[in-house]
């Protein structure tokens, strides 16, 4: 079982590294992609906590924003975690995620709901990467809401008059950092990223030029129509086709393994790396 797409703590997942990788080893999990958001953070703990049958794959879920504005993200994976320029660009996602919290509270606080920062980084595991989930678990914390998924619904959508984005590079500037670092590029859940907005064809066609690897075709926020034109445009572009749970613990109804990737399509990302980067016990 090939799962490419996972979070921790390290990001707005529940589970440490640890935890993940000892659930990937009981649930028959062979190959590992660690994804956290706009973070290496989790490497070292999941790689010190691998043991045999499991092999892992570095990697990070990086925020990316189009010109339009959408919200786009990009799996970078096996890429050098050391690579300055890459480095430089997770951490200013990671910072601009501050300053864009402190205004999605604001609007909330203008809306009526009592919330603080302080809330929001009680509720974030200490150098996670802050998120929407964070402000969810505080509201949930202070009774506004019921549940992450209530705090989404009524309040965090990307629609909701709450709503402020952070800034991010462009996807296609994301995919030539991950490339230049030696990783593979594999763009996620791109029409739930996009739902509500006609699929552009061009945007992947733009995006495999700047040298995309990869569509995560199989996606639980994906319908079987989104997959079929999706998989399409990957036959046509020459791209592998992915399949991943996006797997947050218990922050999401994702479960581990619930989408796959076929070994074949993971071959044809693997020696897309410069080098091998896949980290086995
Ligand atoms: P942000 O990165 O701060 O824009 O927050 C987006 C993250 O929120 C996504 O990566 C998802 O993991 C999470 N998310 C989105 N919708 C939901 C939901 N309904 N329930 C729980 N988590 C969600
Ligand atoms: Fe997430
Ligand atoms: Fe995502
Ligand atoms: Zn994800």
């Amino acid at each position: 079982m090939i799962d490419l797409h996972t979070h921790t703590s390290c990001s707005d997942g529940t589970d440490s590294p640890l935890i993940l990788v000892n659930k990937a080893l009981s649930q028959g999990v062979k190959v590992l992609g660690l994804t956290d958001h706009d973070s290496t953070q989790g490497w070292d703990e999941a790689k010190r906590s691998l043991r045999a049958g499991l092999q892992l794959v570095p990697g990070a879920e990086i925020s990316c924003l189009t010109k339009e504005g959408l919200s786009v993200h990009m799996l970078g994976l096996l890429f050098d975690g050391e690579n300055p320029a890459i480095i430089k660009m997770l951490a200013e996602i990671k910072d601009n995620r501050v300053p864009r919290a402190l205004k999605i509270i604001e609007l909330l606080n203008a809306a009526g709901f009592e919330i603080t920062f302080a809330d929001v980084e009680a509720a974030k595991p200490a150098g996670a990467t802050l998120g929407r989930p964070h402000i969810a678990d505080a509201l949930v914390k202070l009774g506004v809401v019921n549940s992450r998924d209530e705090a989404f619904k009524d309040l965090l959508h990307n629609d909701s008059p709450y709503y402020v984005s952070h800034l991010a590079p462009l996807p296609a500037d994301a995919i030539r950092q991950i490339r230049a670092a030696g990783g593979v590029a594999v763009i996620a859940h791109p029409s739930s990223s996009l739902r509500g907005r006609s699929l552009d064809v061009d945007s992947f066609a733009d995006m495999a030029i700047a040298g995309l690897n990869g569509i995560e075709v199989d996606h639980r926020d994906q319908d079987s129509r989104e997959r079929e034109v999706l998989r399409a445009v990957a036959r046509e572009l020459g791209l592998a086709v992915t399949g991943s749970s996006d797997y947050h613990g218990t922050g999401k109804m994702n479960q581990l393994g619930e989408c796959t990737t076929d070994p074949a399509q993971w071959e044809m990302l693997e020696a897309g790396a410069d080098q091998r980067r896949v980290v086995t016990a």
